[in-house]
């Protein structure tokens, strides 16, 4: 079955360009350079038979559904609770409305749940009556592999300074954000994963955040066909840094598709889309 995941955002938590930042990134022309903050879609099977998994729900959601053409999805998993990752959520109603206004099936670990339900109290209150909101099934998950819509997800527990992140593994795809150390008993998970986005925020190391040399190790450890790199700070320039990196590891941008193809075939459209079309 082909599994693709599209880079809704490839920034870290400030977003780049940065408020107030005057440095050659954040006001380079290149759109490769403007990221919103990270976030992927995963798209299983083709057609009537594709399923839309939403990782994360940033604060830049609404234009990322925009860009997308996202309408409906069949599952919100949420990686951790960090403002960058799940502050867009009461922008779901979108989502919401454009499925028809089933409910959204919301998957996260216990205590991200836990403190969702108290940052967005309303959102989850089933007394609350207010019909402009979206509205949640809430599921929770440990170590064992769960079912969205049919679609069978393996959590990847990692390290991000003193809390603990989700990655998604789905058939041979991952996606882990937000790490400074992968355990091996979550590089065991990743054993046969070919095509990972992960982490690497800059080139200096960082107390919570994956840098690009260890990413690369990482990657490495794991034994992928092809990395791309995600929630990427203003260090790092994206032509520039792509041309030292080995030929199977990239910076991801906004908007780039990768996928693995129910033949087999790992496929990206590099070079081709992936330009922002919105202007900042
Ligand atoms: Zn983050
Ligand atoms: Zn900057
Ligand atoms: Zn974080």
């Amino acid at each position: 079955m082909r599994v693709e995941m599209e880079f809704l955002g490839s920034g870290t938590s400030s977003g780049i360009p940065t408020i107030g930042c005057d440095c050659r990134v954040c006001h380079s022309a290149n759109p490769r350079n403007k990221r919103l903050r990270s976030s992927i879609l995963f798209r299983v099977g083709e057609g009537e038979d594709e399923r839309r998994l939403l990782v994360d729900v940033t604060p830049d959601v609404r234009m990322q559904a925009l860009r997308a053409n996202l309408s409906s999805v069949h599952g919100v998993l949420i990686t951790h609770t960090h403002a960058d990752h799940c502050h867009g959520l009461d922008d779901l109603r979108g989502l919401y409305w454009g499925g028809g206004r089933e409910r959204l099936q919301l998957f996260a670990y216990p205590e991200s749940l836990a403190q969702l339900r108290r940052a967005f109290g309303y959102l989850f209150d089933e007394d609350y009556d207010y019909k402009g909101i979206a509205r949640f099934d809430t599921h929770v998950f440990e170590h064992e592999p769960f079912v969205v819509a049919g679609v069978a997800v393996t959590p990847i527990p990692v390290v991000h300074g003193n809390m603990r992140v989700a990655g998604f593994r789905v058939g041979d795809c991952a996606y882990i954000t937000d790490t400074n150390e992968v355990p091996d008993t979550s590089i065991a998970k990743l054993k046969g994963v070919r095509l990972l986005i992960l982490d690497a925020l800059r080139r200096a190391p960082h107390p919570t955040h994956l840098s690009l040399g260890k990413a690369l190790h990482i990657a490495q450890q794991v034994g992928v066909e092809r990395v791309f790199f995600t929630h990427i700070n203003h260090d790092l320039e994206h032509d520039q840094i792509n041309a030292e990196l080995p030929a199977w590891a990239r910076l991801g941008h906004d908007m780039l598709r990768v996928a693995i193809e129910a033949d087999g075939r790992i496929s990206t459209d590099e070079g081709g889309g992936g330009v922002a079309p919105l202007a900042f």
